[in-house]
C-alpha cells in the first residue's frame, strides 16, 4: 500500500517504489524537534508534553535521553556538533557542550524574557536563527501558561559575539524555519498566532541578505491544505518538505506542489537522515515514521 501521492513527475524521481513508511515507536504525546547525530547513528527528538528527549536508532530502538528538559522543542548541532535546544518553559536556547553541562546561550531580548523558542537552524557562518511564538506558554500542556513579554519573532544569535537581532517581527505564529541549500533564501512557516479563531496559515519566503544579518522580500511561498505546517526541511535540490494536515508535502523551489506523504498521525516537524541523509523521519502526535527517499537532505554545515 503505497503511502504517496504524486501531483507532479518530478515527484515521482524523488521518492522510491518499493520504499514504505514506517512506524518506528509509539508512546508519545506530542512529538517534535527531531534531529540526526550521524556520528552516533540516531535520532533525538522530544516529546513535549512529557517533558523528554527520547532517542532512536536502528540498533536500539527507542530510548531515553534526557528528562526534564523544560518542555524542549526544535534542535539542531552547531558546526562543532553540540547540540541546540529550544526550551517553551525557560523561554531559552541552550547548547549541551561535549561534557554535558547546558549553557543557556540566549533568553531575553531588549530586557524582556523571549516567549518559547520554537525550532532553531544553523547557518554555515555559526550563528543560530530562531522563532519564538506564543504557543509554549500559552497553556500547561507543552510548557505552563506565562505571560508574554513581548510580540512573537525570528531571531539571529551570534553565538561568538553574543548579539541577538530580530529578523521577522510581522508573522503571527512563526514556527518552523530552514534555510535552502545556497543559504539565499529562509523558508520560515507562519502558523497562527495562538488564539486566533481564523489565523494566516502560510509558508513564506524571505531573502537573505549578503552579509547574512538580515532578511528582506517576506512574501508567501505556498499555503498549505488541508491543515496546517509546523516543521519543514529542504533537499539537495532545494525542494521543500513541510508537515501538513494529511502527511508531508513536498514543494518545488517555485512553490508547487510535487507531491505528498500520507501519513496517519498530524505531523509536527521531520528531518533528514541515516548514512545518506536519503531517510525522512517524521514526528507525528504520538508516533515517530520514517520513509527512505530517492533524494537526500541539503548538506548541514
Ligand atoms: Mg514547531
Amino acid at each position: 500500500m503505497t503511502c504517496t501521492v504524486s501531483h507532479d513527475p518530478r515527484f515521482d524521481a524523488l521518492v522510491l517504489f518499493n520504499a514504505e513508511l514506517e512506524t518506528l515507536a509509539g508512546g508519545m504525546r506530542w512529538c517534535e524537534g527531531p534531529v540526526w547525530l550521524a556520528d552516533h547513528r540516531c535520532l533525538l527528538f522530544n516529546d513535549i508534553p512529557n517533558d523528554r528527549t527520547l532517542r532512536w536508532s536502528e540498533e536500539g530502538g527507542l530510548t531515553l535521553f534526557r528528562t526534564g528538559t523544560d518542555f524542549s522543542n526544535g534542535q539542531c548541532r552547531d558546526l562543532l556538533g553540540r547540540l541546540i535546544t529550544c526550551h517553551h518553559r525557560s523561554r531559552s536556547l541552550t547548547r549541551q557542550e561535549i561534557d554535558g553541562r547546558l549553557t543557556t546561550l540566549v533568553s531575553h531580548f531588549d530586557g524582556k524574557r523571549l516567549n518559547s523558542p520554537n525550532d532553531v537552524v544553523v547557518h554555515s557562518d555559526g550563528t543560530l536563527w530562531f522563532t519564538d511564538p506564543l504557543y509554549g506558554i500559552a497553556n500547561d500542556y507543552t510548557g505552563g501558561r506565562q505571560a508574554s513579554e513581548q510580540p512573537a519573532a525570528v531571531y539571529r544569535f551570534d553565538p561568538v559575539s553574543g548579539a541577538l537581532r530580530r529578523v521577522v517581527s510581522d508573522v503571527g505564529g512563526p514556527n518552523g524555519l530552514a534555510f535552502s541549500p545556497d543559504e539565499r533564501r529562509l523558508y520560515l512557516v507562519e502558523s497562527g498566532a495562538a488564539g486566533d479563531p481564523s489565523p494566516q496559515r502560510h509558508i513564506r519566503l524571505y531573502d537573505v541578505a549578503a552579509d547574512c544579518c538580515s532578511l528582506s522580500g517576506g512574501r508567501v511561498f505556498h499555503t498549505i491544505e488541508p491543515g496546517w505546517a509546523d516543521g519543514l526541511r529542504v533537499d539537495e535540490h532545494g525542494n521543500v518538505w513541510s508537515s501538513a494536515g494529511d502527511g508531508v508535502h513536498c514543494l518545488a523551489p517555485d512553490g508547487t506542489l510535487l507531491g505528498r506523504v500520507l501519513v496517519p498521525e498530524r505531523v509536527a516537524n521531520l528531518c533528514f537522515g541515516g548514512p545518506f541523509r536519503n531517510r525522512l523521519f517524521i514526528c507525528a502526535t504520538s508516533s515517530l515514521y520514517s520513509l527512505f527517499l530517492n533524494t537526500r537532505g541539503a548538506q548541514q554545515p
